[in-house]
């Protein structure tokens, strides 16, 4: 389960008047920021927060809605953001359409960071769980169900679509991209100076590096081999 960052977790302004409450639901709505989303958040929750507190001052400033409008909201790193919170009414469906159904939004956006990791799917999913366990019906749907928007862009809507099933854990979505880019993270954090390899070379180097290893392997073995046999 994901963990849960609170209001003031994440530096939330107080809404400017009190939600409406609402118990039950037929379900929940999925929504996506749009726009532009740096495609560093992947690797900075505090881009996460960032990104939050921006939405809630759009939403009640530019908005002039009284609060950050989803229930929900589930960041890259698998944790989820309380936003309205339990058993009260989102903003985020359109006008009539928020008494059907609750909100939860993927800090996933239409261009930069738009493919949602296995990370922000799961707490997706844990969000949409905890949203059934205090009111919700079945039903998943996106923004764009009933109301004229692309929201939530076509790899969450397809998700939505596939009934929201948990990413599976063995098939493992890290792509040579994803391990290059954790590569130059460590070079980055530790004292090796920084180079910068493609995602090929990268994953060549790896595998000469397990090759080395495994000679090395057979080389212990035979080692010990000798070894018990005297
Ligand atoms: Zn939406
Ligand atoms: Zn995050």
């Amino acid at each position: 389960m994901a963990s849960i960052v609170s209001r003031a977790g994440w530096g939330a302004r107080k809404p400017r008047t009190a939600p409406t409450r609402l118990a039950r639901t037929k379900g929940v709505k999925v929504h996506y920021t749009g726009g532009h989303v740096d495609p560093r958040i992947v690797d900075d929750h505090a881009r996460c927060i960032e990104l939050m507190m921006q939405i809630q001052i759009h939403h009640m400033n530019g908005n002039g809605w009284s609060d950050f409008a989803y229930n929900l909201a589930a960041c890259p790193h698998g944790r989820l953001f309380e936003g309205r919170g339990f058993e009260v009414m989102s903003a985020a469906n359109g006008s009539g359409l928020n008494t059907d159904h609750y909100a939860i939004l993927g800090l996933v956006g239409n261009s930069g960071f738009t493919q949602p990791n296995s990370a922000l799917l799961n707490a997706l999913r844990d969000g949409i769980d905890l949203l059934r366990k205090r009111g919700a019906g079945p039903e998943i749907k996106g923004h764009r169900d009933g109301y004229s928007t692309d929201c939530p862009g076509g790899p969450l809507y397809a998700w939505v679509r596939a009934g929201a099933p948990r990413p599976d854990p063995l098939e493992d979505d890290v792509s040579a991209d994803d391990l290059w880019h954790k590569a130059r993270i460590k070079r980055k954090k530790g004292t090796l100076e920084e180079r910068e390899v493609s995602p090929a070379s990268f994953l060549q180097e790896l595998e000469m590096e397990q090759d080395a290893q495994s000679v090395q392997l057979d080389r212990i073995e035979k080692m010990l081999g000798q070894l018990l046999a005297k």
